[in-house]
Protein backbone atom coordinates (compact mmCIF):
# COMPACT_ATOMS: atom_id res chain seq x y z
CA UNK A 1 0.00 0.00 0.00
CA UNK A 2 2.97 2.64 -0.25
CA UNK A 3 2.31 5.61 -2.25
CA UNK A 4 4.33 8.01 -3.56
CA UNK A 5 7.20 7.92 -1.28
CA UNK A 6 8.79 11.32 -1.89
CA UNK A 7 8.53 13.75 1.19
CA UNK A 8 6.83 16.68 1.48
CA UNK A 9 10.16 20.01 0.99
CA UNK A 10 8.84 21.41 4.30
CA UNK A 11 9.66 18.08 6.12
CA UNK A 12 13.13 17.29 5.02
CA UNK A 13 14.78 16.76 8.35
CA UNK A 14 12.46 13.63 8.69
CA UNK A 15 13.71 12.26 5.40
CA UNK A 16 15.67 9.79 6.94
CA UNK A 17 12.11 8.24 8.77
CA UNK A 18 10.55 8.24 5.10
CA UNK A 19 13.56 5.98 3.96
CA UNK A 20 13.58 3.95 7.36
CA UNK A 21 9.51 3.64 6.05
CA UNK A 22 10.86 1.52 2.93
CA UNK A 23 12.66 -0.46 5.28
CA UNK A 24 11.04 -1.15 8.16
CA UNK A 25 7.30 -2.00 9.12
CA UNK A 26 5.22 1.02 10.08
CA UNK A 27 4.94 1.85 13.06
CA UNK A 28 8.06 2.90 14.56
CA UNK A 29 9.94 4.89 17.13
CA UNK A 30 12.12 7.46 15.27
CA UNK A 31 15.11 9.04 17.16
CA UNK A 32 17.04 12.29 15.79
CA UNK A 33 19.94 11.77 17.99
CA UNK A 34 21.94 14.56 16.56
CA UNK A 35 18.96 16.87 18.22
CA UNK A 36 19.14 14.42 21.17
CA UNK A 37 23.14 15.85 21.67
CA UNK A 38 22.13 19.13 21.14
CA UNK A 39 19.96 19.09 23.89
CA UNK A 40 22.24 17.56 26.07
CA UNK A 41 25.15 19.61 24.94
CA UNK A 42 22.88 22.76 25.85
CA UNK A 43 22.34 21.56 28.85
CA UNK A 44 26.11 21.24 29.70
CA UNK A 45 26.70 24.39 28.68
CA UNK A 46 24.42 25.84 31.21
CA UNK A 47 25.36 24.02 33.81
CA UNK A 48 28.69 24.22 33.15
CA UNK A 49 30.51 26.36 36.31
CA UNK A 50 27.62 26.23 38.86
CA UNK A 51 27.01 23.41 41.21
CA UNK A 52 24.44 22.43 39.54
CA UNK A 53 23.93 18.76 38.54
CA UNK A 54 21.21 17.53 36.23
CA UNK A 55 20.18 13.86 36.84
CA UNK A 56 17.63 12.40 33.79
CA UNK A 57 14.49 10.98 34.60
CA UNK A 58 14.66 7.46 33.24
CA UNK A 59 10.94 7.07 33.00
CA UNK A 60 10.78 9.20 30.42
CA UNK A 61 12.48 7.05 28.20
CA UNK A 62 14.90 4.23 28.71
CA UNK A 63 15.86 2.64 25.82
CA UNK A 64 18.94 1.32 25.82
CA UNK A 65 20.74 3.92 23.25
CA UNK A 66 18.92 7.05 24.13
CA UNK A 67 19.70 6.39 27.86
CA UNK A 68 23.63 5.49 27.43
CA UNK A 69 23.77 8.55 24.71
CA UNK A 70 22.75 10.96 27.78
CA UNK A 71 25.28 8.79 30.13
CA UNK A 72 27.93 10.14 28.30
CA UNK A 73 27.19 13.39 28.99
CA UNK A 74 27.97 13.22 32.64
CA UNK A 75 24.54 13.53 33.48
CA UNK A 76 23.12 11.69 36.75
CA UNK A 77 20.29 9.44 36.37
CA UNK A 78 16.90 10.03 38.74
CA UNK A 79 14.80 6.38 38.57
CA UNK A 80 11.67 5.51 40.22
CA UNK A 81 12.24 1.09 40.48
CA UNK A 82 14.54 -1.38 41.09
CA UNK A 83 14.49 -2.39 36.91
CA UNK A 84 15.38 1.41 36.35
CA UNK A 85 18.60 1.32 38.45
CA UNK A 86 19.82 -1.93 36.84
CA UNK A 87 19.28 -0.07 33.63
CA UNK A 88 20.96 3.10 34.46
CA UNK A 89 23.57 0.98 36.04
CA UNK A 90 24.08 -1.04 32.47
CA UNK A 91 23.92 2.27 30.45
CA UNK A 92 26.65 3.60 32.62
CA UNK A 93 25.49 6.39 34.68
CA UNK A 94 27.61 6.21 37.82
CA UNK A 95 25.97 4.97 41.18
CA UNK A 96 27.36 8.05 43.06
CA UNK A 97 25.05 10.52 40.37
CA UNK A 98 21.74 8.45 40.70
CA UNK A 99 19.02 9.23 43.05
CA UNK A 100 15.61 7.02 43.55
CA UNK A 101 12.45 8.61 44.12
CA UNK A 102 9.39 7.15 44.30
CA UNK A 103 6.71 6.64 47.54
CA UNK A 104 6.29 3.32 47.26
CA UNK A 105 9.27 1.63 47.16
CA UNK A 106 9.71 -2.23 47.78
CA UNK A 107 12.54 -4.02 50.20
CA UNK A 108 14.17 -5.39 47.34
CA UNK A 109 14.22 -2.22 45.31
CA UNK A 110 15.46 -0.29 48.40
CA UNK A 111 18.29 -3.39 48.63
CA UNK A 112 19.11 -2.98 45.07
CA UNK A 113 20.10 0.77 45.68
CA UNK A 114 21.76 0.08 49.27
CA UNK A 115 23.91 -2.58 47.03
CA UNK A 116 25.07 0.14 44.11
CA UNK A 117 25.45 2.63 47.01
CA UNK A 118 23.55 5.08 44.87
CA UNK A 119 23.82 8.57 45.81
CA UNK A 120 20.94 9.14 47.44
CA UNK A 121 17.32 8.00 48.42
CA UNK A 122 14.58 10.56 48.01
CA UNK A 123 12.40 9.30 50.93
CA UNK A 124 8.47 10.48 50.73
CA UNK A 125 7.00 9.04 54.03
CA UNK A 126 7.78 8.53 57.69
CA UNK A 127 7.79 4.63 57.27
CA UNK A 128 10.02 4.52 54.40
CA UNK A 129 12.81 6.20 56.57
CA UNK A 130 12.12 3.47 59.10
CA UNK A 131 12.72 0.55 56.44
CA UNK A 132 15.53 1.82 54.17
CA UNK A 133 17.03 2.69 57.97
CA UNK A 134 16.34 -1.16 58.98
CA UNK A 135 17.63 -2.66 55.77
CA UNK A 136 20.67 -0.50 55.76
CA UNK A 137 21.56 -1.48 59.15
CA UNK A 138 21.09 -5.36 58.10
CA UNK A 139 23.64 -4.09 55.33
CA UNK A 140 25.91 -2.64 57.77
CA UNK A 141 25.85 0.46 55.53
CA UNK A 142 24.81 4.04 55.80
CA UNK A 143 21.74 5.03 53.14
CA UNK A 144 21.88 8.44 52.32
CA UNK A 145 18.91 10.37 51.88
CA UNK A 146 16.72 13.57 51.36
CA UNK A 147 13.24 14.17 52.57
CA UNK A 148 10.52 14.98 49.27
CA UNK A 149 9.08 17.78 50.40
CA UNK A 150 5.62 18.33 49.29
CA UNK A 151 5.23 22.30 49.21
CA UNK A 152 2.25 23.28 48.67
CA UNK A 153 2.56 24.51 44.83
CA UNK A 154 0.05 24.69 41.93
CA UNK A 155 2.30 24.07 38.95
CA UNK A 156 -0.92 25.01 36.69
CA UNK A 157 -0.64 21.77 34.92
CA UNK A 158 -2.69 19.09 33.67
CA UNK A 159 -3.98 17.62 37.49
CA UNK A 160 -2.58 14.60 36.47
CA UNK A 161 0.80 15.60 36.34
CA UNK A 162 0.74 18.05 39.09
CA UNK A 163 2.82 16.51 42.14
CA UNK A 164 3.05 18.87 44.17
CA UNK A 165 -0.17 20.76 45.90
CA UNK A 166 -1.13 19.11 50.03
CA UNK A 167 -3.68 16.65 48.71
CA UNK A 168 -1.81 14.19 46.16
CA UNK A 169 0.18 11.60 47.26
CA UNK A 170 3.53 12.75 46.76
CA UNK A 171 6.05 13.86 49.53
CA UNK A 172 5.74 14.96 53.00
CA UNK A 173 4.13 17.61 53.66
CA UNK A 174 5.25 20.32 54.80
CA UNK A 175 3.64 20.86 58.40
CA UNK A 176 5.31 17.96 59.50
CA UNK A 177 8.69 18.22 58.09
CA UNK A 178 10.18 19.58 61.29
CA UNK A 179 8.90 16.35 63.30
CA UNK A 180 10.31 14.17 59.89
CA UNK A 181 13.83 15.36 59.93
CA UNK A 182 14.32 15.38 63.88
CA UNK A 183 13.11 11.27 63.12
CA UNK A 184 15.79 11.23 60.15
CA UNK A 185 18.77 12.29 62.73
CA UNK A 186 17.90 10.13 65.00
CA UNK A 187 17.90 6.57 62.44
CA UNK A 188 21.40 5.10 63.16
CA UNK A 189 21.91 4.09 59.37
CA UNK A 190 20.84 7.19 57.68
CA UNK A 191 22.57 10.39 56.51
CA UNK A 192 20.19 13.39 55.88
CA UNK A 193 22.14 15.09 52.85
CA UNK A 194 19.22 17.11 51.69
CA UNK A 195 15.57 18.18 51.05
CA UNK A 196 13.52 17.27 47.60
CA UNK A 197 10.91 18.61 45.59
CA UNK A 198 9.46 17.99 42.34
CA UNK A 199 6.22 19.89 41.65
CA UNK A 200 4.66 18.62 38.60
CA UNK A 201 5.42 17.67 34.61
CA UNK A 202 5.01 19.91 31.45
CA UNK A 203 5.35 23.31 33.45
CA UNK A 204 5.92 26.26 30.34
CA UNK A 205 4.91 28.83 33.08
CA UNK A 206 8.15 29.95 35.35
CA UNK A 207 6.43 31.44 37.96
CA UNK A 208 5.72 27.94 39.82
CA UNK A 209 9.55 27.87 39.71
CA UNK A 210 9.81 31.32 40.86
CA UNK A 211 7.98 30.37 44.25
CA UNK A 212 9.99 26.82 44.76
CA UNK A 213 12.98 28.88 45.29
CA UNK A 214 11.32 31.23 47.57
CA UNK A 215 10.33 28.44 50.08
CA UNK A 216 13.44 26.62 49.45
CA UNK A 217 15.22 29.92 50.67
CA UNK A 218 12.84 29.82 53.69
CA UNK A 219 13.94 26.66 54.80
CA UNK A 220 17.84 26.71 53.92
CA UNK A 221 17.31 29.40 56.29
CA UNK A 222 15.54 28.02 58.80
CA UNK A 223 17.38 25.45 59.56
CA UNK A 224 20.78 26.67 59.52
CA UNK A 225 19.35 28.82 61.78
CA UNK A 226 19.22 25.48 63.99
CA UNK A 227 22.41 23.81 62.91
CA UNK A 228 21.04 21.57 59.81
CA UNK A 229 22.99 22.07 56.73
CA UNK A 230 21.76 20.44 53.50
CA UNK A 231 24.51 19.36 51.12
CA UNK A 232 21.30 18.97 48.78
CA UNK A 233 18.85 20.75 47.35
CA UNK A 234 16.75 18.74 44.97
CA UNK A 235 14.55 20.77 42.65
CA UNK A 236 13.15 17.95 41.09
CA UNK A 237 12.01 18.39 37.14
CA UNK A 238 8.98 18.96 34.95
CA UNK A 239 10.00 21.22 32.39
CA UNK A 240 8.01 21.57 29.49
CA UNK A 241 8.17 21.67 26.00
CA UNK A 242 6.13 23.20 23.04
CA UNK A 243 3.79 20.41 21.87
CA UNK A 244 2.29 22.68 19.82
CA UNK A 245 5.50 23.87 17.52
CA UNK A 246 8.15 21.09 17.72
CA UNK A 247 9.81 23.17 14.66
CA UNK A 248 9.68 26.39 15.65
CA UNK A 249 10.65 25.36 19.54
CA UNK A 250 12.80 21.97 18.89
CA UNK A 251 14.72 23.17 21.95
CA UNK A 252 12.69 23.59 25.65
CA UNK A 253 13.45 26.76 27.62
CA UNK A 254 16.64 25.55 29.14
CA UNK A 255 18.05 29.22 29.61
CA UNK A 256 15.51 30.54 31.30
CA UNK A 257 14.83 27.66 33.32
CA UNK A 258 18.23 27.64 34.95
CA UNK A 259 18.75 31.38 35.10
CA UNK A 260 15.30 31.17 37.43
CA UNK A 261 16.95 29.14 39.94
CA UNK A 262 20.31 31.01 39.10
CA UNK A 263 18.78 34.22 40.06
CA UNK A 264 16.18 33.28 42.48
CA UNK A 265 17.50 30.42 44.43
CA UNK A 266 20.33 31.56 47.64
CA UNK A 267 22.43 28.48 47.38
CA UNK A 268 25.39 28.33 50.27
CA UNK A 269 29.02 27.84 49.33
CA UNK A 270 28.73 24.57 50.17
CA UNK A 271 25.70 23.10 48.74
CA UNK A 272 24.73 21.83 45.54
CA UNK A 273 21.52 22.10 43.45
CA UNK A 274 20.13 18.98 41.76
CA UNK A 275 17.29 18.62 38.74
CA UNK A 276 15.64 15.84 37.85
CA UNK A 277 14.54 16.40 34.28
CA UNK A 278 12.92 13.68 31.82
CA UNK A 279 10.63 15.42 29.00
CA UNK A 280 12.66 18.45 28.41
CA UNK A 281 16.05 16.61 27.83
CA UNK A 282 13.87 13.70 25.67
CA UNK A 283 10.83 14.56 24.36
CA UNK A 284 11.42 16.58 21.18
CA UNK A 285 13.95 14.23 19.20
CA UNK A 286 11.08 11.73 19.09
CA UNK A 287 8.61 10.94 16.29
CA UNK A 288 6.58 8.42 16.27
CA UNK A 289 6.15 7.50 12.40
CA UNK A 290 3.18 5.56 11.37
CA UNK A 291 1.32 4.76 7.85
CA UNK A 292 -2.40 5.57 7.12
CA UNK A 293 -4.50 2.25 7.06
CA UNK A 294 -8.00 3.66 5.83
CA UNK A 295 -9.39 7.34 5.42
CA UNK A 296 -13.11 6.87 5.78
CA UNK A 297 -15.91 8.73 6.83
CA UNK A 298 -18.76 8.82 8.98
CA UNK A 299 -21.38 11.30 8.88
CA UNK A 300 -20.02 14.50 8.44
CA UNK A 301 -16.87 13.54 10.35
CA UNK A 302 -13.47 12.01 7.96
CA UNK A 303 -11.25 9.72 9.82
CA UNK A 304 -7.50 9.00 9.52
CA UNK A 305 -6.45 5.21 10.82
CA UNK A 306 -3.21 4.87 11.05
CA UNK A 307 -1.34 1.34 12.18
CA UNK A 308 -0.44 2.84 15.59
CA UNK A 309 -2.48 3.26 18.49
CA UNK A 310 -3.01 4.01 22.02
CA UNK A 311 -1.05 1.31 23.10
CA UNK A 312 2.28 2.77 21.03
CA UNK A 313 1.60 6.70 22.35
CA UNK A 314 -0.69 6.43 25.03
CA UNK A 315 -0.61 10.34 25.99
CA UNK A 316 -3.42 12.10 24.44
CA UNK A 317 -5.46 8.98 25.98
CA UNK A 318 -3.99 9.55 29.47
CA UNK A 319 -4.08 13.05 29.31
CA UNK A 320 -5.86 14.51 26.97
CA UNK A 321 -2.32 15.65 26.03
CA UNK A 322 -1.68 17.27 22.18
CA UNK A 323 0.90 15.97 20.00
CA UNK A 324 1.46 17.29 16.75
CA UNK A 325 0.34 15.67 13.73
CA UNK A 326 1.82 15.79 10.31
CA UNK A 327 1.56 14.06 6.81
CA UNK A 328 4.61 14.03 5.96
CA UNK A 329 4.42 12.32 2.27
CA UNK A 330 1.20 13.99 1.01
CA UNK A 331 1.59 16.22 -1.91
CA UNK A 332 -1.88 17.58 -1.82
CA UNK A 333 -2.37 21.24 -1.62
CA UNK A 334 -5.65 20.76 -0.57
CA UNK A 335 -6.23 20.64 3.01
CA UNK A 336 -9.06 18.83 5.17
CA UNK A 337 -10.29 18.19 8.47
CA UNK A 338 -9.67 15.00 10.22
CA UNK A 339 -9.98 12.79 13.35
CA UNK A 340 -6.29 10.75 13.92
CA UNK A 341 -6.99 7.29 15.26
CA UNK A 342 -5.75 4.25 16.05
CA UNK A 343 -6.64 0.99 15.48
CA UNK A 344 -7.39 -0.26 19.00
CA UNK A 345 -10.51 -1.41 20.47
CA UNK A 346 -11.12 1.53 22.57
CA UNK A 347 -12.72 4.94 21.78
CA UNK A 348 -10.45 6.92 23.40
CA UNK A 349 -7.98 5.94 20.89
CA UNK A 350 -7.52 9.16 19.17
CA UNK A 351 -4.34 11.17 18.54
CA UNK A 352 -5.88 14.28 17.44
CA UNK A 353 -9.87 15.95 16.61
CA UNK A 354 -10.72 17.75 14.12
CA UNK A 355 -7.20 18.39 12.68
CA UNK A 356 -6.41 20.15 9.45
CA UNK A 357 -4.02 18.46 7.17
CA UNK A 358 -3.00 18.19 3.15
CA UNK A 359 -4.99 15.70 1.85
CA UNK A 360 -4.69 11.86 3.31
CA UNK A 361 -4.76 8.82 1.46
CA UNK A 362 -4.10 5.08 2.23
CA UNK A 363 -0.56 4.22 2.37
CA UNK A 364 0.27 8.40 3.64
CA UNK A 365 3.31 8.34 6.29
CA UNK A 366 2.02 10.22 9.31
CA UNK A 367 4.83 11.68 11.88
CA UNK A 368 3.36 11.94 15.90
CA UNK A 369 6.04 14.72 16.73
CA UNK A 370 7.37 15.15 20.17
CA UNK A 371 7.08 11.44 21.02
CA UNK A 372 10.42 10.97 22.85
CA UNK A 373 8.87 11.19 26.43
CA UNK A 374 6.26 8.74 27.96
CA UNK A 375 5.53 6.73 24.70
CA UNK A 376 7.72 4.28 23.83
CA UNK A 377 8.45 4.06 27.62
CA UNK A 378 4.87 4.11 28.30
CA UNK A 379 4.04 1.51 25.34
CA UNK A 380 1.52 -1.45 25.86
CA UNK A 381 0.98 -4.71 23.75
CA UNK A 382 -3.01 -4.50 24.43
CA UNK A 383 -4.70 -5.78 21.50
CA UNK A 384 -1.55 -7.98 21.61
CA UNK A 385 0.03 -5.75 19.15
CA UNK A 386 3.67 -5.55 19.66
CA UNK A 387 5.67 -3.18 20.69
CA UNK A 388 7.43 -0.46 18.07
CA UNK A 389 10.91 -1.00 17.12
CA UNK A 390 13.08 2.10 17.00
CA UNK A 391 15.13 3.45 14.32
CA UNK A 392 18.25 5.88 15.76
CA UNK A 393 19.23 8.84 13.10
CA UNK A 394 22.38 10.28 14.13
CA UNK A 395 22.97 12.86 11.41
CA UNK A 396 24.54 12.81 8.11
C1 LIG B 1 8.85 12.02 36.67
C2 LIG B 1 9.78 12.68 37.59
C3 LIG B 1 10.70 13.62 37.13
C4 LIG B 1 10.77 14.05 35.68
O1 LIG B 1 9.66 14.77 35.28
P1 LIG B 1 9.66 15.50 33.84
O2 LIG B 1 8.37 16.18 33.81
O3 LIG B 1 9.78 14.44 32.80
O4 LIG B 1 10.82 16.43 33.82
C5 LIG B 1 11.57 14.17 38.03
N1 LIG B 1 11.55 13.84 39.33
C6 LIG B 1 10.67 12.95 39.83
C7 LIG B 1 10.69 12.61 41.26
C8 LIG B 1 9.76 12.35 38.98
O5 LIG B 1 8.88 11.48 39.47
Amino acid sequence: MERDQNIMPKFNYLRPAVDAAKQMRTPFYFYDMELLRKTLETIKQLTADRRFKVHYAIKANGNPQIISEIAKYGIGADLVSGGEINAAAKAGFAPANMNFSGVGKTDWEIRTGLEYGIGCFNVESVPELEVINEIAGEMEKTARIAIRVNPDIDAHTHHYVTTGTADNKFGINIDILDQVIEQTLNLPHLHLSGLHFHIGSQITDMQPYSMLCETVNRLIDEYEQRGIHFEIINVGGGLGIDYHHPDEHPLPELETYFNIFKENLHLRPYQELHFELGRAIVASCGSLISRVVYVKENRNKQFVILDAGMNDLIRPALYNAYHEVQNITSREQKTEKYDVVGPVCESSDVFVHDHVMPLTRRGDLVAIRSAGAYCESMASTYNMRPIPPSFYHFGI
